[in-house]
């Protein structure tokens, strides 16, 4: 038995899910006649309660379009130290937008609106010039932790006091979604743009959407183009968002119970000296000393069971479609039996 708990991208389409992609009506999206992908936007939007949305082939497409159209160079945008559009997206912000970086350390990835409005620079021209802000909900590296709706208001109250542009990395908004119950139409009227991928937890094969309103995402659709992220008939890859949309939502909260059971056992092991708590569906925890990351990895690796490490003495797993009840409990069994 092979367990990928490596993450959540590894999901691979179902045969319900190829059905409706071989099923699906295309067109040339570049000439925004694929049908498919219109729907796909349109239906995204609305449900977020935002005017257009764009369809493309990653989150770190969606979130780099966002910051470029969002910023000018020199400008400086606000985010959290462990973020992925900071750590995980290659230095994009710099090459893309040639903006500025203000990292702030967050409670496991999340920020408040007196720790923003502290690292807003004074209108002087020895800094430059605060412009974005961005979240990320859930967070990745801060191990599934989310934020609610009613958290984030202060934060967009602030920004709209102080002209600043609010960004979302909802890369896994669903998982926030599932456990909080927000209306999403909250998230809608309070970021200027929101990423969500479609090939995470979601368990589409590609796929991310970009929405904000008409004339964000008209510019946006530029910067997509100049980026190399104009698709043709991409209509087939936004069927699988279509019906992950359809069918994927509600079942992420057995990801999260499968989560919470896999990182109860963890924190029984003797090995592991620290555990962030499990919020949705990802699980980091850290190792004593004597054992390290890489060494639980391919001892794993030996029963099957892939997980990745995650910086110093820390390993991270990730539940998602691909992983039954039953591998949760073999995983279990083998940690058990781990007498390192
Ligand atoms: C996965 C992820 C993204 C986007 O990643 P791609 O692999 O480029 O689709 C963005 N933000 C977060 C928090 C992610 O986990």
């Amino acid at each position: 038995m092979i367990v990928d708990l490596r993450s959540d991208t590894v999901t691979k389409p179902t045969p319900s899910m190829l059905e409706a992609m071989f099923a699906a009506i295309v067109g040339d999206d570049v000439y925004e006649e694929d049908e498919t992908v219109n729907q796909l936007e349109a239906e995204l939007a609305q449900m977020f309660g935002m005017e257009a949305g764009l369809f493309c082939p990653s989150g770190t497409m969606t979130n780099q379009i966002a910051i470029k159209c969002l910023t000018q160079p020199l400008d400086e945008v606000i985010c959290e130290e462990g973020s992925h559009v900071y750590r995980y997206e290659g230095g994009g912000i710099a090459f893309n937008s040639a903006a500025s970086v203000r990292l702030i350390k967050g409670d496991r990835g999340r920020l408040t609106a007196e720790q923003i409005e502290s690292a807003i620079n004074p209108s002087n021209i020895h800094y430059p010039h605060t412009r974005l802000v961005v979240l990320e909900n859930t967070s990745n590296r801060g191990g599934g932790s989310y934020y609610t709706a009613s958290e984030i208001e202060p934060i967009y109250h602030l920004c709209r006091l102080k002209n600043l542009y609010l960004h979302l990395d909802g890369a896994r908004i669903f998982n926030a979604l599932v456990e909080t119950h927000d209306d999403p139409k909250k998230y809608g009227h309070m970021f200027d743009s929101i990423s969500i991928c479609l090939s995470k937890g979601l368990g589409a094969p590609v796929g991310s959407v970009l929405i904000g309103s008409t004339d964000l995402i008209r510019k946006a659709r530029r910067v997509r183009k100049a980026f190399g992220g104009g698709m043709r008939q991409a209509g087939y890859l936004a069927a699988a968002g279509l019906y992950a949309l359809e069918h994927n939502i509600a079942r992420l909260k057995e990801d999260h119970e499968q989560a919470k059971r896999l990182g109860q056992a963890l924190q029984e092991c003797h090995f592991v000296k620290n555990m962030l708590p499990v919020d949705t569906n990802i699980i980091i925890a850290d190792l004593i000393d004597s054992y390290s990351a890489d060494n639980f990895v391919n001892r794993l690796a030996d029963h099957g069971i892939k997980c990745g490490t995650f910086g110093h003495q820390k390993v991270r797993f990730v539940t998602h479609l691909g992983i039954s009840s039953s591998m949760i409990d073999y995983t279990i069994d083998i940690l058990r039996k781990d007498r390192h």
